[in-house]
């Protein structure tokens, strides 16, 4: 048999198999790493009722793997367990990824809490780094994402623009709530195409109680789902 058409056969016979196994990294499935963002001992912001952002990031990288997987993908949980890994650790296993997502609830600048501000600042927002060879996939699945949760009825929340120390994170997307973020750490390391999501602002205890219910993450979740399987390319 002609070299070209025994890998066609071969190729064949791989995807019929594919087709009857549970063991979809082993058949091509594009991989996702889901970085549950913080640790039970630095457990990040915490909302005015007392719910911690890791709890938060938990419960909905939990519900975004379930949708994830129901879609076919492989996926990894990162710090699934709150485990202290560094955030060097976190992306280690990214270089065969097709996309790395770090979940957060997003806290605010201690000056505005203590101005009796919180109110103020609700939505999401989206960071990636522009300047990793993956920027192209990265902002594209931070669009598509972004365009999902627009859709369901959510906001940017755009403050981490403000041009003051400790923010002042330049917008590539004003209407999407997409920002520029080259210095962080899990943006910085990571070999794949890489964003993270500020989901909502636990900060904000008007905010909070929502941000907290099941029901919220299983939404966010999906609609997260739906937008990472816009932007990764078809598998093979
Ligand atoms: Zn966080």
């Amino acid at each position: 048999m002609h070299k070209s058409a025994l890998r066609q056969s071969i190729l064949a016979v791989a995807s019929l198999i594919c087709l009857s196994s549970l063991q979809l990294a082993d058949c091509g499935a594009q991989q996702v790493l889901i970085d549950t963002g913080h640790t039970t001992e630095n457990p990040g912001a915490i909302g005015a009722a007392g719910h911690r952002e890791f709890d938060l990031n938990r419960q909905l990288a939990v519900a975004l793997s379930k949708a994830l997987k129901a879609q076919g993908l492989d996926v990894v949980d990162v710090a699934a367990q709150g485990s202290p890994a560094s955030l060097q650790a976190r992306t280690e296993a990214s270089g065969s990824a097709a996309l790395f997502v770090s979940i957060h609830h997003d806290s605010m600048q201690q000056a505005w809490l203590d101005a009796g501000r919180s109110r103020e600042f609700s939505g999401y927002a989206i960071f990636v780094s522009a300047s990793k060879p993956q920027y192209a996939r990265s902002l594209e699945c931070a669009k598509s994402i972004s365009r999902k949760l627009l859709s369901m009825g959510e906001h940017p929340s755009l403050y981490h623009a403000t041009p003051i120390a400790g923010e002042n994170r330049p917008l590539l997307d004003r209407s999407l709530g997409i920002h520029r973020f080259d210095d962080l750490v899990v943006l910085k390391t990571a070999e794949s195409p890489a964003l993270l999501i500020e989901i909502g602002v636990l900060a904000n205890p008007d905010q909070e109680a929502r941000l907290a219910s099941p029901r919220f993450a299983g939404l966010a979740a999906n609609a997260i789902a739906g937008g990472i399987r816009q932007c990764l390319p078809v598998a093979p």
